[in-house]
């Protein structure tokens, strides 16, 4: 899901397997709605086989005969090409994808528009779209497939304005679990190293800790782990206090 209504635009989409993969992808971002401008291709049982849990995005998919219906119901509409012309084409004047995502911070809704698979937009699908998109790749061979191109248009979207993403579910420690692990590492270090230098090592350790930015489990493994070894450096000194004593006896 996203805090915008992003909307994806297919153009003339040649092939189910695309098709498929796009919806798809339209489900891995939490889009519900797709829109084929006049597909070639059809929701056949391949589109629905690739589409695997985004075969409701397919079904539900609404079919139209032009742009005009989607640019009167966006704020923004961006065309996408793999084409940087070597002439001064000024409908071709590309905006990077990451530029892109950082442009439409203030636009409410957005659609994105690709191509076909053989020919990509033509120049009047071109002139009707607000931005030039084009996703950065090797100068020679920057042409990826359709749903490539969804792909990773889609993931840098999804990374500045996804909602409820996958990625939060791994737990992050808060202040409090660093204080506890704070404590701990002062401990261990005081019991490893001479008095003089326990400040300089203890400063160095919680930096690199605080650096790598650890998940809870990952701070909390490291709490433990530290804390068993001071108890067991607590216990064997105890033990060798008691049997200094003894010997003294
Ligand atoms: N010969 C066509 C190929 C189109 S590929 C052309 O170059 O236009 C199908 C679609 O994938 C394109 O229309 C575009 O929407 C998208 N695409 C492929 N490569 C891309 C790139 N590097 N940057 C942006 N979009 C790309």
């Amino acid at each position: 899901m996203f805090s915008k209504d992003i909307r994806v635009v297919l153009v003339g989409v040649e092939g189910s397997i695309n098709l498929g993969f796009v919806a798809r992808l339209c489900k891995n971002f939490g889009i519900n709605r797709l829109y084929l401008v006049n597909p070639s291709a059809s929701i056949n049982e391949e589109a629905l086989r690739f589409a695997v849990k985004g075969s409701d995005v397919l079904q539900n998919a609404v079919i139209i005969d032009s742009l005009d219906k989607i640019i009167s119901d966006v704020d923004v509409m961006a065309c996408t090409s793999s084409v940087i012309p070597l002439d001064k084409d000024p409908i071709r004047q590309a905006l990077e994808l990451k530029e892109f995502v950082e442009k439409i911070e203030n636009y409410k809704s957005v659609a994105i528009v690709f191509g076909r698979e053989s020919t990509g937009l033509t120049r009047e699908e071109l002139e009707k779209c607000h931005m030039y998109v084009h996703i950065n790749a090797f100068k020679e061979y920057p042409v990826l497939n359709l749903s490539h191109a969804v792909a990773i248009v889609l993931y840098e979207l999804f990374n500045k304005y996804g909602v409820e993403r996958s990625i939060d579910l791994v737990e992050k420690p808060d202040k409090k679990d660093f204080e506890v692990m704070e404590r701990i590492l002062l401990k261990a270090v005081s019991k490893t190293f001479p008095r003089e230098r326990v400040n300089e090592v203890y400063t160095s350790l919680r930096r690199i800790i605080y650096k790598s930015q650890p998940t809870l489990t990952e701070l909390r493994l490291l709490t433990r782990t530290l804390s068993k070894l001071v108890n067991r450096l607590e216990t064997l000194s105890k033990k060798c206090e008691e049997r200094s004593g003894e010997a003294l006896d």
